[in-house]
């Protein structure tokens, strides 16, 4: 193997220097994904996916939807779902590959996380046959733009405790979907305060007066050719944020709202013509955490791309460091470069250090998840 690192004498002074071996350490930190992950810089590069700064937050909504147009184009979006349904059956790639999209604009990231990484993912992992037919290529395609409502005001990480509910009906074969109160609403959900038609929305599950626990709905939030809402829906805009204007944030609630029986996403739970609940996970906790758990991939992806933020803020900061000059400290004529003064390098360097260690730390991860859900 080729050494990280060697130490040569300093042509200019004679002192050690560092020479590091930066094929080798790219190849390193790339890890397993390189070529997909170098794949997808090459397509990044492309203008078309960059952020243009000065947008309005509604044009730049606009322009980040265009883009997941693009991606379903030219994207390879599809990495991470079965062969038989157009992907490649390749979770960590999968992860890789949209980790990257950070490097174009950070809220194309997370517009296409919540699409294809939440919306459709969800409608994967806790569907069962008829729901892929029926659901997954609109979602995949991007025909249908989609939210994950999980998240309500009152409860956050506290999923178990949502209050939103799924009664079911058996005269009709119907879920009443139900927002209770204002705590209620669906909150901070990607897609939902403009582009999304349809929903996967966690809810109590209620059958014969019995409360099952969280379960997934599939329920159409908009009409397509209009943008307007159905009927019962109401929903509001987060509005302007921190960051990340490019996704449409909102809130949405449900009042009354009817889906069929067969829009529950059933894997892990299910309920009969007449109301009879049943699942192949008997005990309530552990069926929650399987279900949380076939999701995790919207947090494995955050974290890697944190990192990649981390790495292009460093990237710029550590240059700019090293090639700017202020002040003539101990020579007459020449200038010291920043990055040779303690304070600034006790500024960057650890965090250098870090953002190595989040790399690493990242691709055991991103291996340990691949392991995972490659069966
Ligand atoms: C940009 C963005 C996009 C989002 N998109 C979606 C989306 O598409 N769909 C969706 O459903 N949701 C979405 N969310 C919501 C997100 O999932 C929630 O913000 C998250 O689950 C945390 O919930 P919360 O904000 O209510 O925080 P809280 O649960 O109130 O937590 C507040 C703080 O307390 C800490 N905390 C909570 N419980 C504990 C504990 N037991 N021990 C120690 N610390 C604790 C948390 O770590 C956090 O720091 C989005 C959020 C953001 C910021």
């Amino acid at each position: 193997m080729t050494a990280l690192t060697e130490r040569r004498p300093d042509s200019r002074d004679g002192a050690p220097a560092a020479v590091v071996d930066v094929a080798h350490l790219e190849h390193v930190l790339l890890g397993r994904w390189r070529d997909v992950r170098r794949a997808a810089r090459e397509l990044l590069a492309d203008p078309r996916f960059h952020k243009v700064e000065g947008l309005s937050s509604a044009e730049h909504r606009e322009r980040v939807l265009e883009q997941l147009r693009l991606l379903v184009a030219e994207g390879d979006v599809l990495r991470a779902f079965p062969a038989e349904l157009g992907g490649a059956d390749d979770h960590g790639g999968s992860l890789a590959r949209f980790e990257e999209v950070l490097t174009a604009d950070p809220s194309l990231q997370i517009k296409a996380g919540v699409q294809w990484g939440l919306f459709a993912s969800a409608i994967l992992h806790l569907g069962t046959e008829d729901h892929h037919r029926r659901l997954l290529r609109g979602a995949m395609t991007l025909e249908v733009p989609g939210s994950f409502a999980m998240t309500e005001i009152g409860h956050g990480s506290d999923v178990a405790s949502i209050a939103t509910t799924a009664t079911y009906d058996p005269e009709t074969e119907e879920f009443v979907i139900h927002t209770p109160y204002r705590a209620a609403w669906k909150e901070y959900l990607g897609n939902a305060a403009k582009h999304a038609t349809a929903a996967v929305v966690f809810a109590q599950l209620v059958t014969k007066g019995v409360n099952h626990g969280v379960h997934a709905f599939y329920v159409p939030i908009r009409d397509p050719r209009t943008g307007e809402f159905l009927p019962g829906v109401t929903g509001e805009d987060d509005g302007l944020k921190g960051g990340l204007n490019g996704v449409d944030n909102g809130r949405l609630a449900f009042d009354h709202v009817r889906v069929p029986r067969r829009d529950l996403l059933n894997r892990y739970g299910d309920v009969a013509p007449d109301g009879t609940y049943t699942s192949p996970i008997a005990s309530p906790g552990r069926r929650f955490f399987t279900m949380l758990g076939t999701l995790v991939q919207g947090r494995v992806s955050l974290d890697g791309a944190a990192t990649n933020a981390a790495k292009l803020a460093l990237v710029i900061a550590v240059t700019y460091g090293n090639q700017r000059r202020q002040f003539t400290a101990a020579s007459p004529t020449d200038e010291v470069v920043l990055l040779d003064y303690a304070e600034h390098q006790r500024r960057l360097l650890p965090r250098l250090a870090q953002t190595y260690a989040h790399a690493f730390a990242h691709e055991r991860l991103l291996e340990a998840f691949h392991g995972v859900f490659s069966g």
